[in-house]
């Protein structure tokens, strides 16, 4: 019989199962943030629609056919988010805190996008991007792109390349685009329909088609980076300088153009190939127009955003252990007696040591019954509380995990304790 109700094509459930990898991901994940001082920020899921159009871009495909656009009771147009910048440069501009300062922040959530839905492509999926303000060199474009790098070998990801790339001052682009509709223009036969369209609106987004008969009359394009601004051009090279000297590996790839308008300068792409045809990690760039775009004073804006869902996916293929969840005991309880102690007991060895994951039997059952769940828990000690026990305030405790540990039987007050060092004692 088909499921009464299933969830939104696209939308997945993260099962318990999966949880130790996001854990551990998002745990990692915070910790190199920290390890930069970027401070969290916490945005709304829903803004209004005019805000992700005028920042990502009208012509862009997230704006043009994305979004979860819809019109609130009382008829504003509203949108779930389908990025995250929009809504950061938003709350800081709306709180004033850029005002002559500069600023690392990171927010982490989940984005919303009609797309086709295939693997490693999803309408609900989860990103953790890190924004920095105020700071127009590329020292903070470095900064950024070796926090990312610093990611990926704390996760132990070594199958992940950097692709860069300039996209020059914004008159410096509007040159480029000329010649290059011109270019496109004589070679309208061999473009698609989408690129044709785009030839009108927003024609450097045809360098980033990903359709494979469009890759020829792509590679013979002029390319941006011989027509750049000497800004731009010395801003460049000094962030590939500042990257050789970190000693973090690139590839300079002239046809990485990015889906969405705001950015300029430096834009950059973590990829791998070990995902098939998603293989975009983590993307980002500089967008130092966004924030007067948004009605701020002019001051720098760089950030990246990565894809959670593909960053688990990695990890699970690459076998790379989650989050430790598993019950370090099961407390197992035999007799009226014992089942009413065994609560309090509980609740004392967790006041005792916070860290415990303890899992107490409920629902009753036999010794027996009651001994197989908690094998099945992956607990690594059954703690036995029966009659005995109970009466003489004294608890035994079995080793699951070990063969021929043997049982011993210990003061109720001291269980807490010598769990503890026994955990930490197999623990690396
Ligand atoms: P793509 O070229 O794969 O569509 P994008 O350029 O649209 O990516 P960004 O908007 O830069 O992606 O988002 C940053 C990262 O978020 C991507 O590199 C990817 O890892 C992830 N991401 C983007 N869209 C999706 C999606 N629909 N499902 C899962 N992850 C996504
Ligand atoms: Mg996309």
């Amino acid at each position: 019989m088909a499921k009464q109700f299933q969830a939104i094509r696209g939308m997945n459930d993260i099962l318990p199962a999966e949880a130790a990898q996001w854990q551990r991901l998002e745990t990692t994940v915070r910790e190199v943030l920290a390890a930069y001082d970027y401070q969290e920020i916490r945005l709304p899921l829903v803004e209004k629609t005019e805000l992700f159009a005028r920042s990502i871009g009208e012509v862009t495909d997230i704006v043009e056919k994305e979004m979860y656009t819809f019109a609130d009771r009382n008829g504003d147009s509203l949108t779930l988010r389908p990025e995250g910048t929009a809504g950061c440069v938003r709350a800081c501009l709306e709180h004033g805190l850029l005002h002559n300062q500069t600023r690392r922040l990171w927010y982490a959530g989940p984005m919303f996008r009609y797309e086709k839905p295939q693997k490693g492509r999803y309408r609900q999926f989860h990103q953790v991007g890190a924004e920095a303000y105020g700071m127009a060199g590329p020292d903070i474009d470095a900064e950024l792109i070796c926090l990312s790098a610093r990611l990926w070998r704390r996760l132990g990801l070594p199958e992940v390349s950097l692709q860069l790339n300039t996209l020059g001052s914004s008159a410096a682009r509007a040159a480029y685009r000329e010649q290059l509709v011109g270019y496109f223009t004589a070679r309208l036969s061999e473009l698609d329909e989408d690129s044709r369209r785009r030839l009108q609106t927003n024609p450097l987004r045809i360098l980033d088609s990903k359709n494979p008969t469009m890759q020829a009359v792509i590679a013979e394009a002029p390319a941006l980076l011989d027509h750049l601004d000497p800004e731009s051009l010395a801003h460049f090279e000094e962030l590939k300088a500042l990257l050789d000297s970190a000693g973090i590996a690139y590839q300079v790839n002239p046809r990485l153009v990015r889906g969405l308008d705001y950015y300029s300068q430096t834009v950059f792409e973590w990829v791998t190939d070990t995902l098939g045809a998603q293989g975009a990690i983590c993307a980002g760039g500089r967008y130092d127009g966004l924030i007067t775009e948004l009605g701020g004073s002019a001051t720098g804006g760089i950030g990246f955003a990565m894809g959670l869902e593909r960053l688990v996916a990695m990890l699970a293929a690459a076998g790379q252990p989650g989050a430790d969840l598993t019950p370090h005991a099961y407390l197992i309880t035999v007799g009226a007696a014992a089942q009413r102690l065994g609560l309090a007991l509980a609740e004392q060895w967790r006041d005792q040591w916070p860290a415990l994951r303890l899992r107490l039997n409920c629902g009753g059952g036999s010794f027996k019954s009651q001994f197989r769940r908690a094998d099945h828990s992956s607990a690594r000690f059954a703690l036995i509380l029966g009659e005995a026990e109970a009466e003489t305030g004294t608890v035994a405790i079995k080793p699951l995990r070990e063969a021929q540990a043997e049982q011993i039987t210990l003061s109720q007050d001291q269980a807490a304790a010598w769990l503890r060092s026994a955990v930490l004692e197999q623990t690396p």
